[in-house]
């Protein structure tokens, strides 16, 4: 029966890939169950199994029916010679896909992880719904086979890590508009490889998966695959210890698209960085785009071999710096919106003068806030804002100088800042300037003296009293009051 199989799809692919893909392919067992005709097949391996889902599923699935009628069914059986305790390879000697094998494949597995229950035989009456279901994400798709259709190559991909919910700013404009570039046409421009670095949450894994989905969504390359370099290292010592080291480095170099996530992991490993050199040098060769990331300069990383650090130099490298404040208000406005939260624009200044490292905190600060307002059943302001950040704020703690205060304070008088450390006498710079020494007492843990100092040099008597006249004023004149209640709380939203 098989060899009719084979009959039939010899005359549909070319010399090279029957002999390739198909004629290692043993025929097991014919079974007639329930409703079924199971024809069983071994496969050398999971990458042949990956391989003939993602390019010869139609085909097999012709095949099958025109042999064996509608009832035909096409089932795997993947052979492995060893035992990988540490891995999750025990998973595949069931056969593919959910179905256990009439006999087990030799040595019999300790354990045997189920295999996505998902996952059905090629049949003919189930087509390629099995692509909208989303499988499990494999953490290594040489360890679970078998879930894995169309999707397979690419299935990494977060989709939605993309380039409309990037948030440009001066700070990554310009591996944004690279990548963009790059993911219009892979491979086309002289962006390769394209390389991104900075530091962590700063976005670099969310632009280079914009770059795969792109080019998924628009069909600018056909197989894409995203890998961290951890995970490509996992990968090609598994395909060591199982003699597959070949099989390995088609898979890769068949790829139009290769993107590499983090590469520093790379560092000190000598054979994985040679298997990824001529990987790298095979795709490059062949006009294929590859892009990377890393967590710094590629020549900072220790342990990177100079040829690689060479071919490097060949595309582009573009850093991604932490955010600045317009990009910070930016993306928490995007965020919210894109999550229904209403947030007024108090509160939204309010952490994003706080939470400045990175996108991801920013992020997180914005989750944390959510979900203090659910708990306790309260709209988000700026006090919910301020308890549910109390702690993040603290870590980040920023204390203010005096150059800042005064700033503050001008701004809120509208006067220039030089004349409040000048020595005019001008009755509203005079309470200017006593404001902002009375906050410069509260804010920050300069003595009188030094604030004196940076008050155009005055001494701390002066400071001394500007503070009281302050604490009287208020005390008499309700407006002043006011006037200086509002400017606490927007000093405040700077400190803490
Ligand atoms: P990195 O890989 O550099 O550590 P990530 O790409 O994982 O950072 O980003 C962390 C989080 O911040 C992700 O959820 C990502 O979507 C978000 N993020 C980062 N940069 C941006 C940006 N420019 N616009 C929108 N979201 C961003
Ligand atoms: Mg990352």
């Amino acid at each position: 029966i098989w060899h009719a199989c084979l009959e039939i799809i010899r005359d549909n692919v070319n010399r090279q890939s029957f002999k390739t893909w198909f004629e290692p392919i043993k025929p097991v067992s014919l079974t007639e169950e329930d409703d079924q005709i199971k024809l069983t097949v071994e496969l050398p391996s999971r990458f042949y199994y990956e391989w003939l889902e993602e390019h010869y599923y139609s085909l097999l699935r012709k095949t099958i029916t025109k042999v064996l009628g509608p009832k035909g069914r096409l089932f795997y059986k993947i052979v492995i010679e060893k035992e990988d305790p540490q891995s999750g390879f025990e998973g595949i000697s069931v056969n593919m896909p959910a179905h256990p094998p009439e006999t087990t494949p030799p040595p019999p597995p300790p354990r045997t992880r189920p295999v996505s229950p998902t996952a059905p035989p090629i049949t003919p009456e189930s087509p390629v719904e099995v692509a909208e279901q989303e499988p499990p994400v494999p953490t290594n798709p040489f360890a679970i086979p078998g879930i894995i259709r169309k999707i397979q190559v690419d299935s990494q991909l977060d989709p939605k890590y993309t380039f409309e919910r990037f948030i440009e700013g001066d700070c990554n404009r310009l591996a944004r508009s690279a990548a963009l570039a790059i993911a219009q046409q892979p491979g086309a421009t002289s962006f390769n490889p394209f390389l991104v670095y900075g530091g962590v949450g700063l976005g670099k894994t969310h632009l280079i998966q914009a770059i795969g989905n792109y080019a998924r969504q628009h069909h600018t390359a056909e197989t894409i695959r995203y890998v961290s370099s951890e995970q490509f290292t996992n990968e090609f010592v598994q395909a060591i210890q199982h003699n597959r080291i070949n099989e390995f480095s088609l898979f890769y170099r068949h790829i139009d698209l290769l993107i590499v996530d983090d590469i520093q992991f790379f560092g000190g490993k000598e054979k994985t960085q040679e298997e990824f050199f001529h990987i790298f040098n095979a795709l490059h060769q062949t006009g294929k785009q590859i892009v990377l990331s890393a967590d710094r300069p590629p020549k900072d990383i220790p342990g990177i071999e100079e040829r690689l650090l060479s071919r490097f130099q060949w595309g582009l490298m573009a850093d991604v710096q932490p955010p600045d404040l317009e990009t910070r208000i930016a993306i928490l406005r995007r965020k919210a919106e894109d999550e229904g939260i209403e947030l007024g624009d108090d509160v939204i200044e309010f952490i994003a003068h706080h939470v400045k490292s990175n996108f991801r905190e920013l992020e997180g600060a914005l989750l944390r806030l959510v979900a203090h307002a659910a708990y306790q059943r309260r709209d988000i302001d700026l006090a919910l804002a301020r308890e549910a950040l109390r702690d993040l704020i603290k870590e980040s703690r920023v204390t203010l100088t005096i150059d800042q205060i005064q700033q503050l304070v001008c701004e809120y008088f509208d006067i220039e800042p030089d004349l409040i450390r000048s020595k005019t006498r001008k009755r509203e710079i005079v309470q200017a300037r006593q404001v902002a020494m009375y906050f410069c007492k509260q804010f920050t843990q300069h003595s009188l003296k030094s604030i004196g100092l940076h008050f155009g040099g005055r001494d701390h008597s002066t400071v001394i009293h500007a503070c009281q006249s302050v604490e009287n004023l208020m005390e008499t004149d309700p407006k002043f009051r006011e006037i200086i209640e509002e400017l606490r709380h927007k000093i405040s939203l700077y400190s803490r």
